[in-house]
This record gives C-alpha cells, sequence and structure tokens, in this order.
C-alpha cells in the first residue's frame, strides 16, 4: 500500500482523511496538535511543526507521496523531497507561486491572466505615496488567510490600515459576483474542473456567507470562468486539486482574485453534491487513478456552522436535531472542541434540484443552527 502524508490536520486535512478510506493507502499526518480536527482519522499521526524544515522533511522521506491542507507549510522541505523522489501535489514551485500573494500577482501578469491592475508597496510609506491608486485593496504578500492580511483602503485617512510589509495594492474590482472554480490535474496533465461556485460573503465577518453551486453565469461569462481557470492551472505545472478564486465585475469581465493550492472550503458541497468530490479526486491523483467524474449530482448549498458572537468555551449545537430533520441536508462538524465568535466550526450541504429552495433552506439553517457554549 502506498504511503501518503498530509500536512494539516484541520477540518480539509479531516475531509480528505473520510475519503482515503475508499483507497488502498496508509495515511500519514503532520499537525502540532493531536487534538486537532483528524488526528484520530489517519493511521499514522505525528506531532510536528508543519513550518519547520526538520519537522517537515523527517516526516516525509520515508512516504510515497505528500499533499497539504494548508499553504502555510516548510517549502525548502518540500523541495527536498520531492528531489529526492517522493511525489510532492501540489509541486513546491506552484506553492512557492501562490503562497506569497506578490508573486501570485505577478505570476497572473507575466501569463496575461486577467486579474486587476495592481502596484507592489514595501511599507505603509511607499502605500501613502500612491493615493492616485486610491480605491483599492490592500493585501499583505505573506502570512494572511481568512480576510486577516487583507485592508480596504479607500481614501489617503485609511492608509494607517494597510500592511508595513511587501504587500500588493489592488484595484478595487466593483463585484458582481464571486465564483470558485476547482480544478483537478493528474501528473499526465489531464484536466478535470468542477462545476463554478457562487460565493456569497458575509460583509462583516469578511468570511464566506453560503454558497451556490453550479453558480447562475450567462453562458458567455461561464465559458471565459473556465478557461481562465483551466489557464491559471495549465501556467503553474503541477499536479493536485487547485480552487481558483474569481470576480465577475459589473460589466461581465472577470478576473482571477486568488488561487489555492489544495482542496478548498468552495468545494466541500461535492462530497454529496459531486460524482466525485474534491477530496475523492485528490486521492486518485496522489495514487496515480484515472480522474474522477466532476458532474453535479444535484444543484447544492453551503452553509457554513460559525462560533455565535458573544460565546466561548466547550461548544453545544443549538437546533441541530431540527436541521438534522430537514431533507436533503448533510451536517458536517469538524470536531472542535472550543467554540469562539466568527470560528468555523462546521458546515451544512443542501442539496435540492431548485434554486430558491436552496436558498430558503441556507436561511432556514443560518436561523436555526446556533452555535453557543
Ligand atoms: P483571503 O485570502 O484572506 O480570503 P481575498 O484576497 O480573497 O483574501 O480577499 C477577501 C475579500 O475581499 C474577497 O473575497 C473580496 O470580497 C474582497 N476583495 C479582495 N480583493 C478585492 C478587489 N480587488 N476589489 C474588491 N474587493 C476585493
Amino acid at each position: 500500500m502506498k504511503k501518503v502524508g498530509i500536512l494539516g490536520g484541520g477540518q480539509l486535512g479531516r475531509m480528505l482523511l473520510q475519503a482515503a478510506v475508499n483507497y488502498p493507502v496508509e495515511t500519514f499526518l503532520m499537525e502540532n496538535d493531536a487534538d486537532c480536527p483528524s488526528a484520530h482519522l489517519c493511521h499514522q499521526f505525528t506531532i510536528g511543526n508543519i513550518s519547520n524544515f526538520d519537522d517537515v522533511y523527517n516526516f516525509g522521506k520515508g512516504l510515497d507521496a505528500i499533499t497539504i491542507e494548508i499553504e502555510s507549510v516548510n517549502e525548502e522541505a518540500l523541495e527536498k523531497l520531492e528531489s529526492e523522489g517522493i511525489k510532492v501535489y501540489p509541486k513546491p514551485s506552484a506553492l512557492r507561486t501562490i503562497k506569497d500573494k506578490v508573486v501570485q500577482k505577478q505570476f497572473y501578469k507575466t501569463n496575461e491572466i486577467p486579474t486587476s491592475d495592481f502596484l507592489i508597496t514595501n511599507n505603509l510609506q511607499e502605500l501613502n505615496s500612491h493615493t492616485d491608486f486610491l480605491p483599492a485593496v490592500h493585501k499583505v504578500g505573506k502570512g494572511g488567510y481568512d480576510g486577516k492580511g487583507v485592508q480596504i483602503i479607500r481614501t489617503k485617512d485609511d492608509v494607517a490600515k494597510g500592511f508595513d510589509a511587501p504587500s500588493v495594492l489592488e484595484k478595487m474590482v466593483a463585484i458582481k459576483q464571486e465564483i470558485a472554480v476547482i480544478v483537478a490535474v493528474n501528473d499526465k496533465g489531464e484536466t478535470a474542473i468542477y462545476p463554478p461556485v457562487d460565493m456569497v460573503f458575509d460583509p462583516v465577518l469578511n468570511l464566506l456567507d453560503y454558497q451556490i453551486s453550479p453558480a447562475d453565469l450567462p453562458e458567455k461569462t461561464f465559458w471565459k470562468v473556465e478557461a481562465i481557470a483551466l489557464k491559471v492551472v495549465k501556467e503553474l505545472k503541477s499536479p493536485g486539486i487547485f480552487a481558483v478564486e474569481l470576480f465577475v465585475d459589473k460589466n461581465d469581465e472577470v478576473f482571477v482574485n486568488e488561487t489555492a493550492p489544495r482542496v478548498h472550503n468552495s468545494g466541500h458541497h461535492s462530497i454529496e453534491a459531486n460524482y466525485s468530490s474534491q477530496f475523492d479526486m485528490l486521492w486518485r491523483i496522489l495514487l496515480d487513478y484515472p480522474l474522477g467524474n466532476t458532474d453535479h449530482i444535484l444543484p447544492a448549498a453551503i452553509v457554513n456552522i460559525i462560533g455565535e458572537e458573544g460565546y466561548s468555551g466547550t461548544v453545544h449545537y443549538k437546533g441541530l436535531e431540527e436541521v438534522l430533520q430537514i431533507e436533503n441536508v448533510f451536517v458536517h462538524l469538524y470536531g472542535k472542541k472550543e467554540t469562539k465568535p466568527g470560528r468555523k466550526m462546521g458546515h451544512v450541504t443542501i442539496l435540492s434540484a431548485e434554486k430558491q429552495e436552496l436558498i430558503h433552506q441556507a436561511n432556514r439553517i443560518k436561523s436555526t443552527l446556533k452555535v453557543i457554549s
């Protein structure tokens, strides 16, 4: 049996391991916390720091293949493992391009992939000298996640909110829709593309509010979205699963926002809604099996289960029984013991042929299911 390692034991690692049970594979996981959502689901768990060279190298050296569920991993160690013949998917070169938003934006520009205009700023002083470029969005090059590395800079008065580190200053897009497309690539370079997903954001928490798959897009926009997502992945030159996030603006122009080189939150519904889920697909790629079928079985919505404001401590799910009574609703809890405001604790997938029904049930679930302590 092949030995495959995963770096990172969060909810994505958890769902990846849930899909592994169908394959002849021995799974290894490294995370710094034995209480993480996935430790108990792998064959062999190692406590370690995924951003530390020695930890990653020692974890990976006996394996056949290794993958990630989060970008903050030590890519030097992955490069060494790759040079020693271990299959590292995504390739460390693709990970390097994506990990730093400055490099990522330059990659889009070099490869003529549509993305909003941008400047690079190395510190706040430089940001202050570009007020003619405002309103814009400031994105820190390294270390930002879940909206924490992003600030909207509308006027000179907002400059202090920016990042005093190498960052991208990106023109504001008049966003009509935020779309995500997951693309699978195997080591022969064959690709499979999932139907685009419409992501609806909560403007307060800057976290995903709910999403609908497939996205409602005019045919021309749909083709643009698919072509751009495929171009991004082709130029990254790496097998793996990639989630390309795009903006559709008020004029139906399409721009790449960012890409993740891994299974992604926007693909959670694929567990129930598509013939081969993104997690199933990654095992196929890692283990050299044919790519799966990305078609949807039924349209789907996802609602995130987020820690309620004002509650911290041992988690309690209020309204779970009521939600579990709804037909075609699938609850996924991530097994986190403690809740805090805004923490992602799980998600619910809803299936229905009717878009109105998806939205109705998504709102019903949001108002019924509360994460308290
Ligand atoms: P993160 O990597 O933290 O998810 P993103 O780069 O996706 O950050 O930005 C978070 C959100 O900020 C986006 O989903 C979008 O709503 C908004 N945003 C980002 N870039 C722009 C832009 N150029 N114009 C308008 N809104 C943007």
